[in-house]
């Protein structure tokens, strides 16, 4: 269900960055400088991952704790206006999260999830990364 009038579609949907955000850049330029080889966004494959290591075939997504709903994260909380609309729109960007790292996970890909509010400690994301990589 859908109550926005044109004029909150357009501001919501200038809202949302999907590409290109900060803490993605942030977490680009540490596996950069850590030596790590990468492509972007590769559209062949599901959900179209932000971070593509072929090598170590994994995959990184960097997610907003708010559009992806991050579990029991206080920048997760669901508006209190329009709940209907929230619901379900947030809930479809779940399950399509989900959908998505099942078939990576089918092809044989590995897959990290890092949140934004996670993209605060290099050492602990390339810890994660190196983790990731190296399982078989
Ligand atoms: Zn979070």
């Amino acid at each position: 269900m859908d109550v926005l009038t044109p004029e909150q579609r357009r501001k919501t949907m200038a809202a949302v960055k999907s590409r290109d955000t900060k803490p993605e850049l942030t977490v680009r330029r540490l596996l950069h400088a850590a030596g790590y080889r990468f492509r972007l966004h590769r559209k062949d494959l599901p959900g179209k991952p932000d971070i593509v290591l072929p090598k170590f075939r994994t995959v990184v997504f960097v997610h907003g704790c708010f559009w992806h709903q991050h579990v029991s994260c206080k920048a997760a909380a669901r508006p209190t206006s329009k709940q209907d609309y929230w619901q379900a729109k947030l809930d479809r960007n779940i399950e399509r999260d989900i959908a998505n790292q099942n078939k990576l996970l089918e092809l044989g890909w590995k897959v990290l999830v890092l949140w934004e509010c996670e993209i605060k400690s290099p050492d602990a994301i390339l810890k994660r990364v190196e983790e990731v990589c190296s399982l078989v």
